[in-house]
Order: structure tokens, then sequence, then C-alpha cells
């Protein structure tokens, strides 16, 4: 059987189990350590039976047992760059590249080209505070979590994508020293009765649910972050698409004078609420 062969016949498989085609495609090209290019050019290419069993024994447990591919892999792509991930941390989501990127034009747009601390709270695999600190130099990045075994993921990412970044193990701001410029979350937001498909639900469920309304931590951080703020600063988060009001109405109450700035996904959703202290997000 060629490579060709093999990936037909998997994809097929994978419609009967209502799964990803695309997501078999990576985990043949990521199993057989081939980046899109060798994998099209080598489709003829035979493949030897002692791949076959392994690909095909990785195969059935995302098929059947709901793995997620990112799993079986060891690291998903964020940002153009590999991360490290595994059962102790929320796999990195496309949403969430996007709040990097309007955290970077909002810097570009209020901090020129100044150096300046950065935060990211529940940092998870590192994503988010790994990415900014490799695209803008003059971000002094930390990155914390409640989760040690998610801040052994991060720190193996710091250190494989060569950032510079302080990692901090911390329930919220329990640990946290000193004063931010700009603090950036995506914290846990499903609310905890509702139901996540199968695959979802073996990513950790710390990482997962906020609460009744899955809003428990944004209450939370609105409500102590101020002396960790600096005197003009930025907050950025990403949320569930429900709950834009409600966090809405939390800076209102614990940040009044804050400018609110909230945008959707490129799916259309509410998703990204920035807070400005001292800077004016709605012009
Ligand atoms: N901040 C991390 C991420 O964006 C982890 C999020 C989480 O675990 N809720 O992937």
């Amino acid at each position: 059987m060629n490579y060709e062969q093999l990936l037909k016949k998997s994809q097929k498989e994978a419609l009967k189990y209502q799964k990803e085609i695309e997501a078999v495609k990576l985990l043949l090209m990521e199993l057989s350590h081939q980046d899109p290019h060798m994998f099209y050019l080598n489709l003829k290419n035979e493949v030897d039976t002692s791949f076959l069993k392994m690909f095909e024994s990785k195969l059935e447990l995302y098929l059947k047992e709901d793995v997620p591919v990112q799993h079986l892999i060891g690291h998903a792509y964020f940002y153009g760059h590999p991360f490290l991930v595994s059962q102790a941390v929320l796999i990195p989501r496309s949403e969430t590249e996007q709040l990097v990127e309007e955290v970077l034009y909002l810097y570009d747009d209020h901090f020129e080209n100044k150096d300046i601390d950065v935060l990211d709270l529940g940092t998870g695999s590192g994503c988010i505070g790994i990415s900014l600190a490799l695209e803008e130099k003059h971000m002094n990045v930390s990155i914390s979590d409640i989760s040690e075994e998610a801040l052994e993921v991060a720190s193996e990412n710091v250190k494989k994508l060569n950032a510079n970044v302080k990692v901090v193990h911390s329930d919220l701001f329990q640990k946290i020293e000193g004063k931010f410029d700009i603090i950036v979350s995506n914290p846990p937001y499903i609310p905890n009765d509702e139901v996540v498909d199968n695959i979802v639900r073996k990513e950790p469920h710390v990482a997962l649910y906020g609460g009744i309304l899955g809003v428990d931590f944004y209450e939370r951080i609105i409500k102590n972050i101020r002396p960790y703020l600096k005197e003009k600063a930025l907050i950025a988060f990403e949320h569930g698409y429900m709950q834009k009001d409600v966090i809405y109405k939390f800076v209102e109450k614990y940040l009044p004078e804050a400018s609110i700035l909230q945008k959707q996904d490129l799916q259309q959703k509410d998703r990204f609420t920035f807070v400005g202290l001292n800077i004016d997000l709605t012009t």
C-alpha cells in the first residue's frame, strides 16, 4: 500500500466515525515526519509495515477513543510555531491567534516602541504569552497558571521556542508581583453544565470550565486586577460568544472609568473584550 492509498482508506474510515478528514491527513503527515510539500511528492511511496502498524494504532485512538490528533502528535501549531501539548493543557485554538494579533495591533497603536511588561494569566501551554514575546521584542512577558502540570508544558515551550519569558506558578494574582502594561487572558469559560464534544472532554477540566455561566474567572480577574496594572494599561480577554454583555458589566462595576472595545472573531462570534485604562479604545 502507498501513502495515497493509506490516506484515502483512513479518510473513508474517518467519515464513518464522523471525524475530520483533515485531521487524519495531519496525523499521517506528522507521524511520517513530512511537511505538506514532501508528503504530496511522496504519495506513491510504499508505506513500510512498522510505520503502518504505528499509524493505525494512533488513528484508532483518534477515531474510536476521541483522543485529539494534537495529543497523538504531541504538538499544535499556533501563530506559526509548534507548541508542545499534552493532557495537561488546552490545545491552542485559532480564535486565540486572533487575540494575539489584536494585542500586537493595540501595542503598536498605544505603546509604540516602548518596552513594556506583559502578563498572560492562565497561560496553559504558554501559547499567548510566548507568541507575544516572540513577535514583539519590546514585550517583557510573564506567564502564569494555577496548574503545575500545565506550567511544565509551558516551560518546555519557552525553552524549545527560545522565548524570553518568565514562568510563575500562581492562582490568578496570588503570587504575581509587580505592575503590568498589558494583561492578557483566555481563562476557562465554558459553563459548568454545558455538554462538550467527546474530543473536547479529553482536555483538562481545569482549562475548560468557568462556573455556572462560565464567567467566574472574568469577574475574579477584573475585580482584583487594578493593583497589577500600571496607570496606563490594557486588558485583553478572549471569552465565550454569549458572555460579551456580562463581561461589559463587570468592567463597568469594577473599573468604571475604563474604555471598552468588544470584537468578534472570524466566525462573527462575540469573542474578545479589550479594556483600556487611560487608553481610549473607542477612537
Ligand atoms: N491561555 C491558554 C490558551 O489560550 C489556556 C486557556 C485555557 O486553558 N483556558 O490556550
